[in-house]
Parts: structure tokens; sequence; C-alpha cells
């Protein structure tokens, strides 16, 4: 690097972060939900969360897209800050994809339909292009054969897997999974975990709540433990997972593993 001294190496210490929370407080009339939250995900890095319920994940995940706002703090989408509104709230909405716990597909429209419908009305799409890309997409996750379904025809795991084509359909910078296994029967839960996997091979930067440790170990560059509105502890699974720090965490692995 040849550019003058305490110019560049502050301006490239932001852009490698994808998501920033700063400071972030939220609460629910006197519910106190997200106490003083700083989080910094880098490009391409995997974010497990994890904690007991009611600690503010979900929480932390919606106002990630703004689907909830935030009392105070400053949250980044690959250096912007999400303003309340407008049109770049819009754009920056667009560049995290989500995918809940409940799959949320639209039950009246195709299986290909619910995957092209963003990319045309929001990105301004040719129908055509868009139903290429979307075929692929549901390639990928290994339900291309059922294009021409309604959603009540699949299962859950299939449902979950079109949620996953459908989000990355907007070509996202950032992937948020929001417990996207715990609604699913036993049986269906590695087949979305799989593709999960596959996500996170091929790069994609990814936050993800889930109870699910096994994929937490395997996929996770970091964790995260959340109790009571707070990030009480951050580490590798192996830190998290063999030398948990705080009597809440040590208590929540007794209890999950
Ligand atoms: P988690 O995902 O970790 O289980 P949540 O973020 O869903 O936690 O919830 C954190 C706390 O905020 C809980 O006490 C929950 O009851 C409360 N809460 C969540 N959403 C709302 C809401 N829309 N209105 C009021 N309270 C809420
Ligand atoms: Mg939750």
């Amino acid at each position: 690097m040849n550019s003058p001294a305490g110019i560049q190496p502050v301006i490239e210490d932001d852009a490698k972060y994808l998501v920033e929370l700063e400071h972030v407080e939220k609460h629910f009339g006197n519910l106190h939900v997200l106490k003083d939250i700083n989080l910094k995900v880098k490009k391409g890095e995997v974010l497990v969360i994890v904690g007991p319920s009611g600690s503010g994940k979900s929480t932390m995940c919606r106002t990630i897209n703004r689907l909830e706002t935030i009392d105070s703090g400053v949250i980044r989408i690959d250096g912007q800050a999400l303003p309340q509104e407008g049109k770049q709230l819009a754009q920056l909405r667009a560049e995290v994809g989500m995918v809940f716990q409940s799959f949320n597909l639209f039950a009246n429209k195709t299986i290909l339909d619910n995957v092209t419908l963003a990319p045309i009305k929001v990105r301004g799409m040719d129908k055509m292009a868009a139903e290429r890309e979307a075929m692929d997409l549901l390639a990928r996750v290994g339900v291309d054969s059922q294009a021409e379904k309604m959603p009540s025809q699949l299962s859950g795991g299939q449902q979950q897997r079109v949620a996953i084509a459908r989000a990355l359909a907007m070509h996202p910078k950032v992937m948020l999974f929001d417990e996207p296994t715990s609604a699913l029967d036993p049986e269906m839960v590695n087949e979305v975990l799989d593709v999960m996997v596959e996500l996170a091979k091929e790069g994609m930067t990814m936050l993800c709540v889930t109870h699910e440790m096994g994929f937490a170990r395997k996929a996770a560059d970091r964790i995260v433990f959340m109790a009571d509105g707070q990030i009480l502890e951050e580490g590798t699974p192996d830190e998290f997972f063999e030398h948990p720090k705080t009597e809440r965490a040590k208590d929540f692995l007794s209890k999950i593993l």
C-alpha cells in the first residue's frame, strides 16, 4: 500500500465489514430488548447467534433489515448507515436477504413466481431472465422439479429451501437466518442445513440464529451468545463450546448440549 499513511487504513478497515451494529438500543415499551449491541461482521464471515429464548436474537436480526426500528445507535450495511426511510433504505434492505422460521412463501403463487416476484418488481428484471435465474437457484437448492407447484404442495423442508432461493434471487450481500429449521419436522432439518453449509462454503456472509449446534460447529466462524438483550460472549466455536466464560453461557450449554 503506497497511499499516504493515515488515510487508507481507516477506509479499508471500515470497508471490510458488511454489517456493523454500534451501540444499538431497542425497547418495546418498558422492555429493554437490545442493550448496547456492538457487532461487526466481515465479508464472507458466518456468524451463529445463540442464546435463550427471549434474549433478543430475532429482534436484532429484524433491525438489520429494518423490520424493526432502533431507538439509538447505528446499523451499517456495507459501510452505509441504514436511514429511517426512503429510497436508500429500500436499496439497502434489498442487500439483506432474510429467511424466517415460518417459510412465509406467497401461498397463492407458484414456486417459480415466488422466486421471480421481487427481482421483477424491485430490481426491474426482465421476466425471462428472472425465470432463468430462478430455475438455476431452485436447482441449486434441489427443488427445481417443483417450480410449477403451489407452496402447500411442498414439504416444509422444500418450502424453506424455496425461501432461501427466493432470498438469493435478490443477490443479497448478507443473508440472515432466524431459526430456519425450528418449524421443520426432524427429518427435514438437514436438507435445509446442508443448503446453508453450501452457501457458507461459497463465501456468503451469513448471520444465523439457530439451536442446531452441529451446524454451528461445522459452519460458524464465530459464535455470538446473547442473553437478556446483551451480547455476553463472542468467540470461535471451539472457544465457545469448550470454554464458555460466563455462567449464563455455561448454563445455556448444559441445557442444550
Ligand atoms: P429471541 O429471538 O431471542 O427469542 P426476541 O427478539 O423474539 O427474542 O424477543 C426479545 C424480547 O422482546 C422478548 O421478551 C419478547 O417477548 C419481546 N418482543 C419481541 N417482539 C416484540 C414486539 N413486537 N412487541 C413487544 N415485545 C416484543
Ligand atoms: Mg427468536
